[in-house]
């Protein structure tokens, strides 16, 4: 691997480690490109342990770019955001990204709105709650505000077993994102969360759902979606996997010095 555009902060408060931290284990690993991308803010939404505060985005920002600054020579940092799909307040999201240079945006559907007890899409356990995901993933997609979606197979992650919905969620999800020419992001730390024993249901990235974005002829991402320092030091673990993604012989992609998606070339 030579670049990772999926990383967070301890802002989002589940990560840990500095930003710094964070880029000099990229450069030690010969990483040409580093990107974090911290679970967005949202305007009224405070003390949740899923995401910053507003008031922690400056910030966030400044921090960021100042180590693109200090670290210039050594490897190119970029500042994004990872972020939700909610059709009524994504004028905001594109007000912050334009006022702060935001460079790109990475879809994380992980809840159709930020009520609290609504459905964390990584714990769906019913048919209805998967095709709820399958829908509000494909309108984001259809936003084209993101450039690529995170771990696109989230919906497995906590499922009982993979069903004929969970098939056909995949296909269809996989259609759309082909013909959206949306990048899919092949998710390491779904892998580590698999190895570790934290997942309980069928667990993500799947293969068979893999096996359907091949056949659809998709395009794929691969990240580390670092929460700790650690996980960029573990570089053998990231390449064992990214090696794993690079199997399934779907064209990869990456992002360029403007952030624009681009064909992965080593
Ligand atoms: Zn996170
Ligand atoms: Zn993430």
């Amino acid at each position: 691997m030579i670049d990772n555009f999926h990383s967070h902060t301890w802002r989002c408060r589940h990560a840990s480690g500095t930003e710094e931290e964070y880029v000099q284990a990229a450069i030690q690993n010969g990483y040409r490109a580093f990107g974090f991308s911290d679970h967005t803010p949202w305007p009224g939404s405070v003390g949740s342990n899923a995401r910053m505060d507003e008031n922690q985005l400056e910030d966030y920002i400044d921090t960021v770019k100042n180590l693109r600054h200090k670290y210039t020579d050594k490897i190119r940092i970029h500042l994004g955001l990872e972020v939700e799909y909610f059709p009524d307040r994504m004028a905001w999201m594109l007000e912050i990204k334009e006022k702060y240079s935001i460079e790109y945006f990475i879809f994380g559907n992980h809840f159709p709105d930020l009520l609290p007890g609504s459905t964390y899409y990584g714990n769906c356990k019913t048919k209805q709650e998967i095709y709820e995901y399958l829908d509000l993933s494909i309108r984001g997609m259809e936003s084209g505000l993101f450039s690529f979606i995170a771990h696109p197979d989230l919906y497995l992650k906590q499922y009982p077993v993979y069903d004929k919905a969970c098939e056909d969620v995949a296909r269809q999800l996989c259609k759309a994102a082909k013909s959206l020419n949306v990048p899919l992001e092949y998710n390491i730390l779904g892998h580590r969360m698999i190895d570790n024993g934290s997942t309980v249901g069928v667990g993500y990235p799947y293969e068979r759902f893999w096996s359907i974005a091949a056949e659809e002829g998709c395009s794929a991402v691969a990240s580390v979606d670092a929460h700790q320092t650690q996980q960029i030091q573990e570089h053998d673990y990231n390449l064992r996997y990214f090696n794993k993604l690079r199997a399934y012989g779907m064209q990869l992609k990456t992002l360029d010095e403007q952030c624009k998606v681009i064909d992965y070339v080593k």
